[in-house]
């Protein structure tokens, strides 16, 4: 089994509705998001996916959220822009994406919202 990841960041602004403190209010975060695939099969080149494709795939998520104010997108009309949704919303979004067979999956995505604060959604 082998296991490879590319991280691609995207810069936006949220609140968290409801929540008791600082996050309630208008900020901004400069997220850094993680694909992690798992697979078994390498191609005849010797690779899982090139990571130059898997990063283009990521890169065309998170241009939906890139420089915008996420609470009012579409995608998160129904929940907060939480890191741990963000997560999940990246994963399907990305999970979709016709780059993935049967044999090699999006394994996990990671979010990390501040040096020292990361979610991690898988299925
Ligand atoms: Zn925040």
């Amino acid at each position: 089994m082998y296991e490879i990841s590319v991280r691609a960041a995207f810069e936006a602004a949220h609140f968290i509705s409801g929540y008791n403190g600082k996050c309630s209010r208008l900020h901004g975060h400069n997220w850094i998001i993680e694909a992690i695939v798992r697979g078994e099969n390498l191609d005849s080149l010797g690779m899982l996916i090139d990571f130059k494709i898997l990063k283009a795939e990521l890169n065309k998520v998170l241009d939906e959220f890139d420089h915008r104010f996420l609470n009012e997108l579409e995608t998160f009309s129904a929940e907060n822009p939480t890191a741990e949704n963000i997560a999940r919303q990246i994963f399907r979004k990305l999970a979709a994406s016709e780059i993935f067979s049967d044999s090699t999956k999006l394994f996990a995505i990671k979010v990390q919202e501040t040096p020292n604060s990361c979610v991690t959604y898988y299925e």
